[in-house]
């Protein structure tokens, strides 16, 4: 009860506290005014009874000189039997003084006997000349005493004299008349000090009961002429004393301090005053002053203490909100599944923030910590998270002190001293504190990562995918041009790898593409990276470390990829080989400093291609002039198009012949392009070309076209006829039946089915598509025979041939150079021979170039063989001459 009073009205005690210091200021001021004004007053009246001392003995000093002359002439004049002339004495230099107004000696009648003063040196004044006013006294009393008195009307006539009379005697002691001395009253009450008394003072001479009265005014007092300053007679003691009179004593009504003393020899009072103002002028002034300074002094702390209040009102109000907010969050998060903390924030002695004080949490926060609440409450974070405090809290709980709050996704340390991996962070700004939120979302960021590394990861392999290198790419080279270093990109591609997938299967080719995807990866250095882009194509980011000398380490690099993925891979019982091709770029060398990452990645690319189409099985670094050649390849593809409409394409015809009789039971149509400026333009180069851009379809449509049309042609001339074999590429069974557009043709030109053959390449010819198979049975069924060009370089298998039930085999021409050059080549030919013979197909040799691999074919039971040595392609004039003269042979042999 009295802790929550105090706890309450804390502030306001500085109020009263300043209360009290500021009476105690007064108390102190008025105290020692008292003090002073009691000084102040002893020393006055110590001063002012000093003064009426000097002032009395003056006084009676001053009248004993009067009564001495008064005794002398009194005697002089009754000495002298009355016959005293005065004026002698003046003459002789007595009386001179300026304040001796007369002297006069009056006779028993009051006459004037004689006399001296001022009227005679020229001064007039009303009093003296006049019988004196004690004349009736020294009539009737025989004292001799001397009498003072102040004469009539002196006082009125603003002359201020007083009058010594002394009584004459005759020779018989009677009355013989009065002496009379008359003195400027100043010459008495000229004792008035300005220095003590002020302007205001009083000096006066006061005779028995107060009727002699004489005044000496300060300055600055006014009366009326003739006017006494004391209102009434004062009622002063005996003796000596001092005393305050009030103002009514006065005319003036002003207070004051009087001081009297009895003459010791005459019945006259010295008195002197001051006023109680000018007396006590020191204790006032000394009072304003401690007023002043008891009021400013005061003020001053009312002042501080009022604003003592208002900050720790401020203060208290602050604690107050602060203790609601920490309750209210305490209270939503008491029994919540996020940790929460209260830091206060604690500051050096410049007011900076150096760190935080946890002054609360909850259970769950202290959890994650590992720790109870109350272990962790009053901890300090500097010294609970040593690692990261200064590099990153603090930073980040300034900033929400600073802008009010903060949120973010945080991992947390990984030391294992805390039960949360990643936390979700928010922070408000209570006051001088933070209150922290801290919310587990580590299951969340798991899934997500897992979902992130499935998009950036290829599935087969595990190695990361194109999205990853398109993602990481451009940091990557950014991270190499601030360092300026280098970032090469090994662009590996399995070569004909469509034939595995097609002829060994897709199960077959996934276990290829992850033997080769690990063979990579243990290639690479730390840092390097294996990526996935797809398919069969594999990247290696690499950062050449060479100084200089990154040419030759990457090209050692890319044999050695080469080698490893050679080596053989046992898949059960069968061993397979992947070769591979591989371009590569390097940044700034092949990109200069300005490329980016799409260059870095297209210069692969094109590299690649060069390597492709020049050597399959090696790598080539990029180079500027494959641009040349590519564009070249770009500028051709355009120029075919352009062929096929304006019939610079036209067929050859190369002759196939019995092996046995040597007659030509058939021949190859074999396209030519004369290209207007590059002329003759071989099918290698424009074949792909068109396979690549789908011009294949019209030149496949055009192939067909003007083989029947010279089929017809040589019919209607009336040439014996041998069927024309053309080239079926694989990529023509994808837009459309082939089958479909042969019979088209074959009934245009009215032409027999067996006229015509078809050779198509072993891959397509063993596809798994049953489409491709369907178009093989269609053509078969027709009429038109079809034969399995370059046979030998694919995977076939046979068993694929038979289901198939072909016509013909053209065995490669790598083959037949083989025949009569090792054992193994004979052996091979020798095993298709049989093989075929089996099957009931026809064996085709092609490429024979000699008398020998003729003479061998013949001993090994081929049956028809193609050739330079029996013919070279030529044109269809060529052809018609050929056959015209095949022709006359015939005949001849018919008429012999
Ligand atoms: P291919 O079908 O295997 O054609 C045989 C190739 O071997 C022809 O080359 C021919 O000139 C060449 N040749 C013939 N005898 C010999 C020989 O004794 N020694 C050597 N070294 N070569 C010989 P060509 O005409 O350059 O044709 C090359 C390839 O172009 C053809 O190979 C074929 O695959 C393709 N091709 C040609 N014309 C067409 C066509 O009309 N359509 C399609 N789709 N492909 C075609
Ligand atoms: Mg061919
Ligand atoms: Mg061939």
């Amino acid at each position: 009860m009295l802790r929550s009073f105090a706890s309450r009205y804390w502030p306001w005690a500085w109020l009263l506290l300043a209360m009290l210091a500021a009476a105690a200021c007064w108390n102190h001021a008025v105290v020692s005014a008292e003090r002073t004004h009691r000084d102040v007053e002893q020393t006055a009246r110590r001063e002012l009874a000093a003064h009426v001392d000097a002032f009395e003995h003056y006084l009676t000093r001053s009248i004993a000189q009067m009564d001495q002359v008064t005794m002398q002439l009194k005697h002089g004049w009754e000495q002298s039997g009355g016959t005293l002339q005065l004026d002698a004495l003046y003459r002789d230099g007595m009386f001179t003084d300026p304040a001796f107004a007369e002297i006069a000696i009056y006779d028993a009648n009051g006459r004037l006997l004689s006399r001296v003063g001022r009227r005679h040196a020229g001064r007039t004044h009303s009093t003296p000349g006049r019988v004196p006013a004690s004349f009736p006294f020294h009539q009737t009393n025989n004292s001799s005493a001397l009498r003072i008195i102040v004469p009539d009307g002196a006082l009125q006539a603003n002359q201020e004299f007083v009058q010594f009379t002394r009584r004459l005697d005759a020779r018989d002691d009677g009355f013989a008349g009065v002496l009379a001395l008359t003195l400027d009253a100043r010459y008495l009450t000229s004792f008035y000090n300005q220095r003590l008394l002020g302007g205001n003072g009083i000096v006066a001479v006061l005779g028995d009961a107060s009727t002699l009265r004489m005044e000496e005014h300060g300055n600055t007092v006014t009366l009326a002429p003739g006017a006494s300053l004391f209102a009434t007679a004062p009622e002063l003691g005996s003796g000596v004393g001092t005393r305050l009179l009030p103002g009514a004593a006065f005319y003036d009504h002003a207070g004051r301090l009087v001081s009297w003393r009895h003459s010791s020899a005459y019945p006259v009072l010295a008195v002197a005053g001051m006023t109680a103002l000018e007396a006590l002028a020191p204790a006032a002034t000394d009072w304003t002053r401690r007023r002043n300074r008891a009021f400013w002094l005061g003020l001053l702390t009312l002042l501080l203490g009022a604003l003592a209040t208002h900050y720790s009102r401020g203060i208290q109000r602050q604690r107050v909100r602060r203790k609601a907010a920490h309750q209210a969050y305490r209270m939503a998060t008491e029994h919540g599944s996020d940790g929460f903390y209260l830091a206060a924030a604690v500051r050096d002695g410049t007011g900076a923030v150096i760190d935080f004080d946890i002054i609360d949490c909850n259970a769950r926060g202290a959890y994650f910590y590992g720790l109870e609440r109350d272990q962790l409450i009053g901890r300090r974070i500097s010294a609970l998270d040593q690692g990261v405090f200064g590099t990153t809290l603090l930073p980040v709980y300034l900033k929400a002190l600073q802008d009010g709050n903060y949120e973010d996704e945080r991992q947390m340390a990984g030391d294992g001293r805390l039960n949360i991996c990643w936390g979700r962070r928010s922070i408000v700004r209570v006051g001088d504190c933070l209150a922290i939120t801290l919310q587990d979302v580590s299951e969340r960021k798991l899934h997500e990562r897992d979902i992130e590394h499935l998009a950036l990861h290829d599935p087969l392999t595990g190695l990361p995918n194109r999205q990853w290198l398109v993602r990481e790419l451009p940091r990557r080279l950014a991270a190499t041009l601030e360092r300026y270093g280098a970032l090469a990109v090994l662009l590996v591609d399995l070569d004909d790898f469509k034939h595995v997938n097609d002829t060994l299967g897709h199960g077959v080719g996934d276990q290829l593409l992850q033997v080769a995807a690990q063979r990579l990866a243990a290639l690479m250095r730390t840092g390097d990276r294996v990526v996935r882009m797809g398919g069969d194509e594999f990247l290696l980011l690499v950062d050449p470390a060479g100084e200089g000398n990154d040419l030759a380490e990457l090209a050692l690099l890319a044999e050695r990829v080469l080698a490893v993925l050679a080596e053989p891979v046992s898949l059960g019982v069968e061993a397979y080989r992947i070769e591979a091709s591989i371009g590569i770029s390097c940044y700034p060398r092949y990109c200069g400093e300005s490329a980016d990452h799409e260059a870095l990645l297209r210069h692969a690319d094109i590299a690649l291609f060069s390597a492709k189409s020049e050597q399959k099985g090696h790598y080539r670094f990029f180079d500027a002039s494959q641009y040349v050649l590519l564009s070249a390849r770009a500028h051709l593809k355009h120029s075919l198009a352009k062929a096929i409409d304006t019939g610079q394409l036209s067929l050859h015809y190369q002759a196939r012949v019995d092996v046995v009789s040597g007659q030509p039971v058939s021949m190859e149509a074999l396209l030519r392009w004369q290209h207007p400026t590059l002329g003759m333009v071989p099918p290698v180069q424009f074949i792909p070309l068109a396979e690549a851009s789908g011009l294949i379809n019209r030149l496949g449509e055009l192939v067909m076209r003007q083989a029947c049309a010279q089929l017809a042609a040589w019919r209607d001339q009336g040439l014996p006829l041998v069927p024309v074999s053309i080239n079926v590429s694989p990529r023509q069974f994808s837009y459309g039946s082939v089958a479909a557009q042969l019979a088209r043709h074959l009934a245009q030109y009215e032409l027999d089915a067996h006229l015509l053959e078809v050779e198509i390449t072993e891959s397509a010819m063993v596809a798994d598509q049953v489409d491709v198979q369907a178009e093989l049975t269609a053509i078969r069924a027709l009429g038109v025979r079809v034969f399995v060009d370059d046979f030998g370089t694919g995977y076939s298998s046979l068993s694929q041939l038979q289901r198939l039930r072909l016509d013909g085999l053209k065995v490669d021409k790598a083959f037949t150079r083989e025949l009569d050059r090792s054992h193994e080549g004979r052996v091979f030919f020798q095993a298709i021979v049989s093989m075929a013979r089996a099957l009931g197909m026809t064996v085709v040799a092609e490429g024979v170039e000699t008398p020998a691999q003729m003479a061998l074919l013949r001993e090994l039971g081929c049956h028809q063989a193609q050739g330079y040595l029996l013919g070279r392609p030529v044109s269809a004039a060529a052809m018609a001459a050929s056959l015209a003269e095949l022709d006359n042979r015939v005949k001849l042999s018919l008429v012999s």
